[in-house]
């Protein structure tokens, strides 16, 4: 299938790495020009010059919670290109802590992440995306969002709000800029390879340990999801394929959730 996508520009936040790297990757191979931004700026530079060989690609480097550098970012993508047509809100992290070992400056530190990641790039892209004609936002959101979990109660929570928010843009933001979201499982990427390398058992090969993880988690398809599995959910839901789908979310879980 087409999805309509050639000629159009996309920002990816957190392009560097994991989910964000492969979303850019599948968007230029659908003839996107694609700007990618991160705070490191040699592992930027490394996946710009990875990307370049699909097309056409801008990295920036940039930490989304700061607004002068998404400020920095709209007016690079605007000399660059003029346009953004797509926005895919990515960048981004987890937090591992229980209730009774979440600080409030934790609390802060995690709820200003997860609802900042989406509102500084959403402002100072909107009027872009308005303009483009289809535009739309895709937001990486996590299945945590509608089942917490007690060791990750921080995140779970500041997640199940950002879904709210997603909604409450899909309404204000009609009929001009579609808003939707992937709520994702656990996906093979730079946060699971960190925890890879902290493992306690050290014998453990990666197979093995992703392995044991999928088996302990009961994913029932098995495994992590890859990258580029939640990527072809972005790019579909971002793009002129998607014309009369917002305000929703596409799970890529490999089956873990259990609501309905
Ligand atoms: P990775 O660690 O592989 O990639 C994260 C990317 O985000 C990197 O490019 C990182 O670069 C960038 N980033 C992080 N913080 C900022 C910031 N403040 N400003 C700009 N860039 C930033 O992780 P994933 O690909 O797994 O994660 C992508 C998204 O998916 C995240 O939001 C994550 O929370 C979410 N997610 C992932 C899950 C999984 O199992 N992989 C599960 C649930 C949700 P740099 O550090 O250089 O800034």
């Amino acid at each position: 299938m087409d999805l309509g996508l050639r000629g159009r520009v996309a920002v990816v936040t957190g392009g560097s790495s994991g989910i964000g790297l492969a979303t850019a990757r599948v968007l230029l191979e659908e003839g996107m020009a694609v700007a990618i931004c991160a705070r490191n700026p040699q592992r930027l530079e490394q996946a710009r010059q990875a990307l370049s060989a699909c097309g056409d690609v801008l990295a920036y480097p940039c930490d989304i919670l700061d607004t002068a550098a998404v400020a920095g970012l709209l007016a690079a993508v605007s000399d660059w290109q003029g346009r953004c047509d797509l926005l895919v809100n990515n960048a981004g992290q987890g937090r591992v802590s229980t209730f009774a070992d979440t600080t409030d400056a934790a609390w802060e530190e995690e709820l200003k992440l997860k609802f900042f990641s989406q509102i500084n790039t959403t402002r100072a892209f909107a009027p872009m995306l308005a303009g483009s004609g289809q535009g739309a936002i895709v937001a990486v959101n996590s299945l945590l969002a509608y089942q917490p979990e007690a060791h990750m109660v921080c995140t779970s929570a500041a997640r199940a709000g950002v879904q709210n928010l997603l909604k409450s843009l899909a309404g204000e933001f009609a009929p001009a800029i579609r808003v939707n979201s992937v709520v994702v499982g656990l996906i093979e990427s730079g946060q699971w390879e960190r925890r890879f390398q902290a493992r306690e058992d050290r014998a453990l090969s990666r197979e093995q340990w992703l392995a044991d993880l999928a088996h302990s988690k009961k994913i029932p398809l098995g495994r992590l999801g890859l990258p580029q599995e939640v990527a072809r959910a972005i790019a579909f839901l971002g793009s002129p394929a998607a014309s009369f789908v917002t305000g929703t979310q596409i799970e890529v879980s490999g089956g873990l959730s259990r609501h309905i």
